[in-house]
């Protein structure tokens, strides 16, 4: 069997996520933003939140640079015991002064079913983890939180895996989804993770759901966070999740994949043309050569 006579009979068992005829697209509304439309949406910010003056610095040159989205960790799966856990409760009001302040949305991550509550209160886009993609209690609790998710895809998982944890949030009442690629284990370690960018055609063609990508957790450094965000914007994708931080040497968290506010304007100028030229794009036709299928 060649991968793409596979693709119906991997992904025909989540009906919910699945792309039909009656259902090509889903487009995720957060106030008056939407994802999955036709606006490329950036979300910026650093990868946790320091302290009320970094959170709120970082907001604004975000803005300003044309982000439409803070993104901010307040609870963090971090990879060591000893390494910033986060803020906390302190964290996702500090969010939601930045919000007030400059008008962006927030996202910030759930590491746990019981979280769920008082992230929801404060944060209007909901972010699963790579580490969580298979928690399926914290995806059952986001099926019912009322707030959009963005899932990330396990760093492990098969694009199948991602869509079936997709389909464990729609199945619990919740189909405001977003899929994100950030990045694989692969045998490759000169980046700290191997951006699969084909998985946002493959994702596109099989489902409704908005996908955006994570180019600073794939690259692990800021240098080519810059041109696989070009990639992500020429593919297809619906948008990017950029970690940003005002003295990334200093960040506590993830500062090597940081990027400054001046090279998080200079990315935004620069994909400006790769935003364009992707609308101008015939659109590729990546379904796949065999239908049918069995789940
Ligand atoms: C993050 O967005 O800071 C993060 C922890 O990402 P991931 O779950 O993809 O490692
Ligand atoms: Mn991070």
């Amino acid at each position: 069997m060649t991968g793409n006579s596979q693709w119906n009979g991997q992904f025909s068992c989540f009906d919910l996520v699945a792309k039909t005829a009656q259902r090509s697209r889903t487009v995720v509304q957060v106030g008056d933003l939407t994802i999955g439309g036709d606006s490329f949406v950036v979300m910026a910010g650093p990868c946790a939140i320091e302290s009320e003056r970094q959170i709120l610095r970082t907001a604004e040159a975000v803005a300003a640079a044309g982000a439409r989205v803070l993104r901010g960790g307040a609870y963090k799966p971090r990879s060591s015991p000893y390494s910033f856990q986060g803020l906390g409760v302190e964290g996702l009001k500090l969010l939601s002064k930045a919000r007030r302040e400059t008008g962006l949305a927030i996202v910030t991550e759930a590491m746990d079913e019981e979280d769920v509550h008082i992230i929801a209160e404060y944060a209007d886009i909901m972010q699963v983890g790579t580490r969580s993609m298979e928690n399926y209690s914290l995806l059952e609790a986001l099926g019912k939180c009322g707030r959009p998710v963005l899932l990330k895809r396990g760093m492990t998982a098969r694009l199948e895996e991602l869509l079936r944890s997709a389909q464990v949030i729609a199945s619990a009442g919740n189909p405001d989804i977003i899929l994100c690629e950030r990045g694989i284990r692969t045998f490759e370690t000169a980046t700290r993770n191997t951006l699969d960018i084909a998985a946002v055609p493959v994702l596109k063609a099989v489902s409704h759901l908005p996908v955006i990508v994570d180019p600073s957790h794939a690259a692990g450094v800021r240098s080519l966070v810059s041109v696989l965000a070009r990639a992500a914007a020429v593919v297809g994708a619906d948008g990017l999740l950029v970690e940003v931080h005002p003295d990334p040497a200093n960040a506590l968290s993830d500062g090597m994949q940081s990027l400054s506010f001046d090279e998080f304007e200079e990315m935004m100028r620069d994909l400006r043309r790769y935003v364009t030229l992707s609308r101008s794009l015939e659109p590729v036709d990546a379904r796949p050569l065999v239908a049918g299928g069995t789940c």
